[in-house]
């Protein structure tokens, strides 16, 4: 064959005016295909009442695309929407959420290296309050790991679970922010704690009170010296001088110890309890006794009884809470 002559270069100016010529002439028909039929902007209406009472609308235009990752519901929803003609800026797709609560969602959404999502609690609660309305998951798992990680005061937590009852999330946080109400006194918690923990206080309350009656008893008691299981009495017995043990223990109890599981601010609890029977001398008690004594107390992870009182308040202000009984931990455990 000949040798062709080199091609020209040709510029893209060259290039579209050719097409054009060729389309003119109709040499070439174009396909139109649209890879971007679900990247429609779609417009969203929010608002907010001002101090007047006066209603705020605003408005927000989006990508369609960039809600897919982050509320596939809400995408699937408005694409819906489009097809109806809605989402428009005639007739823009009014959403149940307040312009602060939406525009937040949108943040964490568009969360960049330069543009980071402020992490507070107001922030989170918004988030979470949109991605729970959205079913947004992705949402929801941050939301609720951030609130963790802020270590809010429990009372705090307590009124969380009460406006999020219906997400299993939050149903972990009742068993550790009871424990954590029940061990303070009544006079520590604000008048606002009160009104977060409003349909819990009188549980609480009562709880509390349960706890003194019971370390009333326990104090009186004095874990007397005696032993719990037959293989114990059976050493107890080779004490030759057992009943002076017990007696001696007793007076040291009384002394030194009993009056401090009473302190109405801060008793004692079973830890500190071990921690100082183990440091306090007991000069007429044979030293085998106390060991003894000492073992079986320490196999006990707490006052006889506590752990009911505990969990009993725990069920009950769950039940406050619409929050289903307590079911296994969840397997990962987000924080
Ligand atoms: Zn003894």
């Amino acid at each position: 064959m000949a040798d062709h002559p080199k091609p020209k270069s040709r510029s893209t100016e060259d290039i579209e005016n050719q097409m054009l010529v060729d389309k003119a002439e109709c040499k070439i028909s174009v396909n139109v295909v649209d890879f971007y039929h679900n990247n429609h902007m779609v417009v969203i209406q929010t608002q907010e009442i001002d101090k007047t009472g006066k209603a705020i609308y605003s408005r927000f235009k989006l990508h369609l695309s960039s809600l897919e990752l982050h509320a596939p519901v809400l995408a699937n929803f408005l694409t819906q929407a489009l097809d109806n003609v809605e989402g428009t800026e005639e007739n823009p797709v009014i959403l149940p959420f307040t312009t602060p609560e939406f525009t937040c969602f949108l943040d964490w959404i568009h969360d960049r290296e330069w543009r980071p999502f402020k992490i507070t609690e107001e922030s989170l609660v918004d988030l979470l309050r949109v991605s729970s309305t959205l079913k947004a998951e992705v949402g929801i798992s941050y939301a609720v790991s951030g609130l963790e990680s802020l270590r809010l005061p429990s009372a705090r937590m307590l009124q969380l679970v009460g406006d999020f009852h219906h997400l299993p999330e939050v149903h972990y946080w009742v068993g550790p922010a009871v424990k954590d109400l029940i061990q303070r006194p009544l006079g520590e918690i604000t008048n606002s704690e009160a009104q977060q923990i409003a349909a819990a206080y009188p549980t609480i309350a009562r709880t509390r009170e349960n706890i003194q009656r019971l370390l009333t008893q326990v104090s009186q008691r004095s874990f007397a010296l005696k032993l719990a299981d037959k293989d114990q009495q059976e050493e107890a017995d080779l004490c030759l001088t057992h009943k002076e043990c017990q007696k001696a223990w007793k007076s040291v109890w009384k002394e030194n110890i009993g009056y401090l599981l009473l302190d109405f601010q801060k008793p004692l609890t079973y830890r500190e309890l071990l921690e100082l029977l183990r440091n306090t001398d007991f000069p007429k008690v044979n030293p085998s006794c106390k060991a003894r004594m000492l073992n079986w107390l320490s196999r006990k992870t707490d006052y006889p009884g506590m752990k009911e009182l505990v969990e009993e308040a725990v069920a009950s202000i769950e039940d406050i809470y619409h929050v289903p009984r307590r079911g296994p931990a969840p397997e990962n455990p987000k924080v």
